[in-house]
């Protein structure tokens, strides 16, 4: 049986990557400080043979016991306003963290797949994005805490493969969105939604006409898994290219929901990317993968999974 260790396993994406892992039959290690992740999107697997679960801050030494054949690097905080309230936290696992990672693949002589973001392209300055474009990031703007740490996560992966021959593989993840996201981590899936149910406006910032491509969580899994298990060592942006307005995904998710919400205009943050749309001609060529859930399907099970919330956690305010 294959081990895996997954960090950031308690958080919506791990979450995912580990019931994916598990259900195909490998032996999978969930890490996670639960800085920003939730017990209760993991704890469905606790009952397995094949699960554990360890609570670790992975900036801090990582050890694992045995062998281990892969490691999905995953943790990190992803949300604006998550990465702007812990930016120091956020500066040390992509750096720290994915350093003690490397280390660990090195040493069991796993192959180890790190998540990186569209973020490193920053407000981008060419559309759609490919992998080749080196991107437009402000190091000391209140982003550049997450940016830079990704950044730099991708240049200490790739000379951890040329100097340690360690076998690396990079995703660029674009807007992801599905079940389990945090309904106040400030997303703006999450937001519009929570806004909708509880019967509040919709806060579009700015104007609305910045964009952004969101991609179904079932896809990206499907993408990474298809990495991990390709022989190529450079990033691969993963995403949806349906790209839309913010502005009109506040229309979308009004009729989805069927409420009768208006949208009201908040500031733009600082920094907050124009435009987002991710080429994927890249992974179309090497892992034969592009997203198949259209954002109707897609926010229709997004919506279901926020419809189950107590009303406890509807109206849970973290700030
Ligand atoms: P999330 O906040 O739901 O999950 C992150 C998890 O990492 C949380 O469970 C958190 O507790 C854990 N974590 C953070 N710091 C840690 C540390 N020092 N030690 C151990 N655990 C730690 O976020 P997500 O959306 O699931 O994002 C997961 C990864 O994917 C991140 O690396 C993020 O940068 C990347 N990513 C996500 C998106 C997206 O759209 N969701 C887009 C681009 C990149
Ligand atoms: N956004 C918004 N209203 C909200 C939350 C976010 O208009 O309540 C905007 C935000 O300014 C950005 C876009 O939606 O332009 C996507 O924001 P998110 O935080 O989801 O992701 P990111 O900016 O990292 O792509």
């Amino acid at each position: 049986m294959k081990k895996i260790l997954i960090t950031g396993a308690a958080g919506f994406l791990g979450s995912h990557l580990c019931d994916r892992f598990v259900n195909e039959g490998c032996h999978v290690i969930g890490m996670d400080n639960l800085i920003t992740g939730d017990l209760k999107n993991i704890e469905h697997l606790f009952k397995l043979k094949n699960f554990e679960f360890y609570n670790h801050d992975v900036s801090k030494f990582v050890y694992v016991p045995g062998n281990l054949d892969y490691i999905l690097h995953f943790a990190s905080p992803a949300s604006p306003i998550d990465y702007l309230k812990i930016p120091i936290q956020t500066l040390k696992v992509g750096s720290l963290g994915t350093h003690n990672l490397l280390g660990l693949a090195k040493e069991k002589n796993a192959r180890i797949l790190i998540a990186s973001t569209s973020e490193v392209y920053g407000d981008p300055l060419v559309h759609p994005q490919t992998e080749d474009y080196y991107g437009n990031v402000n190091t000391i703007g209140p982003r550049g805490v997450y940016d830079e740490a990704k950044r730099f996560q991708e240049s200490i992966t790739m000379a951890y493969h040329t100097y340690h021959k360690v076998e690396t593989r990079i995703v660029r993840i674009f807007n992801t969105y599905g079940p389990r996201m945090r309904l106040n981590d400030g997303r703006v899936v999450p937001a519009f939604i929570g806004q909708a149910l509880r019967g509040e406006d919709l806060t579009v910032f700015g104007d609305g006409s910045q964009t952004r491509s969101f991609c179904y969580v079932d896809d990206l899994v499907e993408g990474i898994y298809r990495l991990l298990f390709s022989d190529y060592v450079y990033p691969v942006n993963i995403g949806n290219p349906n790209e839309i307005t913010i502005r009109d995904f506040a229309e979308e998710i009004i009729k989805l929901t069927g409420t009768d919400q208006k949208i009201i205009y908040k500031p733009l943050p600082v920094n907050d990317p124009l435009q987002r749309q991710p080429d994927i001609t890249r992974a179309k060529k090497i892992l034969k993968w592009e997203p198949k859930t259209e954002r109707s399907e897609g926010m229709k099970r997004t919506l279901e999974y926020f419809k189950n919330l107590s009303e406890e956690e509807l109206y849970k305010s973290e700030h």
